[in-house]
């Protein structure tokens, strides 16, 4: 495999097409935003250099990875002559199933198709191309090029030939990927979210305050960070809408997101990203400050 196309250029989208570029495949970044892919650029050109400064890469290396990077705003152009396409758009179930259905039709027939998605059914994705059996889930995580794990998620139809190619070329990536199956939360998230919606929880019902209960977990689990900075850092919408899809998948009320979490997105506090959360963001120090206007 030597061709492949990354679909979506936000934050896993450029970690990912970077990750591809440095490990010698062509990649083709396809977004349907240009200002995206500029940004994009930027990312992996200051991710690079950040490598080089710790010596992990050097500047024929970085030459050489931005030399096989080639950006598109035309999905068409992009796949039409690729052996495996990475979607990485943004998660939503219609707009998944959309990019699939076209990919389907552009992409030669033999193309394996993966999706990066967090939550939606790789079952589902799948029904919506006439290859099932080469659709599969290829779960990177933030950031893509510091993070080592790579979750292979197998569709109910994904074939065995396809599980073991990606899981090989995974390795290739510098990558440990680990084999899962496709039920909602895959094994990541489903562990995760329900740390990070007790943690909520705990909050909520006023067992302890934001930086106590980070605390708690850092020093006493040795976790690098608590699950509130966590959840700052993933996006609460982005919580919140993966314990939904978990929440309605096994009907089971262990998964309910806490009333905390719907109200603060419903407000528009989604962590990092919108520059509050449980902490705020953006005072220009690595400080963890408790947000002002954060009410339990
Ligand atoms: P993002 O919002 O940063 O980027 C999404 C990009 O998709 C945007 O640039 C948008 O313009 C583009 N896009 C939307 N519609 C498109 C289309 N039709 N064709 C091409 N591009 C299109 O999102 P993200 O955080 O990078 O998440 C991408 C995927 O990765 C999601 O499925 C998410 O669940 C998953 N994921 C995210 C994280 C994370 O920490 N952010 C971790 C693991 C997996």
């Amino acid at each position: 495999m030597k061709k492949i196309a990354v679909i979506g250029a936000g934050t896993m989208g450029n970690g990912i097409a970077h990750v591809f570029a440095q490990s010698g495949f062509e990649v083709n970044l396809i977004d349907i935003s240009q200002a995206a892919l500029d940004k994009a650029l930027k990312t992996i050109e200051k991710n690079m250099d950040r490598q080089i400064a710790k010596g992990r890469l050097s500047e024929e290396d970085k030459a050489g990875a931005l030399s096989r990077l080639t950006t598109l705003t035309n999905m068409a152009d992009g796949v039409k002559d690729r052996e495996l396409v990475v979607e990485a758009a943004t998660e939503n179930i219609d707009l998944k199933l959309k990019i699939f259905g076209q990919m389907d039709e552009l992409a030669p027939s033999d193309t394996i198709l993966a999706t990066n998605t967090s939550s939606i059914s790789i079952t589902q994705i799948g029904a919506a191309t006439q290859r099932p059996d080469k659709v599969i889930g290829m779960h990177f995580m933030n950031p893509v090029p510091v993070m080592k794990l790579v979750e292979i998620i197998r569709g109910y139809a994904t074939s065995d030939a396809v599980t073991q190619q990606i899981m090989e070329m995974s390795k290739t990536l510098g990558k440990v990927p680990v084999e899962v199956n496709d039920y909602p939360g895959f094994v990541a998230n489903r562990i995760l979210m329900p740390m990070i919606n007790e943690a909520i929880i705990t909050l909520h019902e006023g067992v302890a305050g934001v930086s106590e209960i980070d605390t708690v977990m850092k020093l006493g689990m040795a976790h690098p960070m608590g699950p509130l900075q966590l959840a700052d850092f993933i996006g609460l919408d982005v919580c919140l809408s993966i314990l939904r899809v978990m929440h309605e998948g096994f009907g089971n009320p262990k998964y309910a997101p806490c009333p905390l979490l719907v109200n603060m997105v419903t407000a528009g506090k989604m962590g990092v990203k919108s520059g509050e959360g449980f902490y705020s963001w953006g005072h220009g120090t690595k400080d963890l400050i408790v947000a002002d206007t954060f009410q339990k």
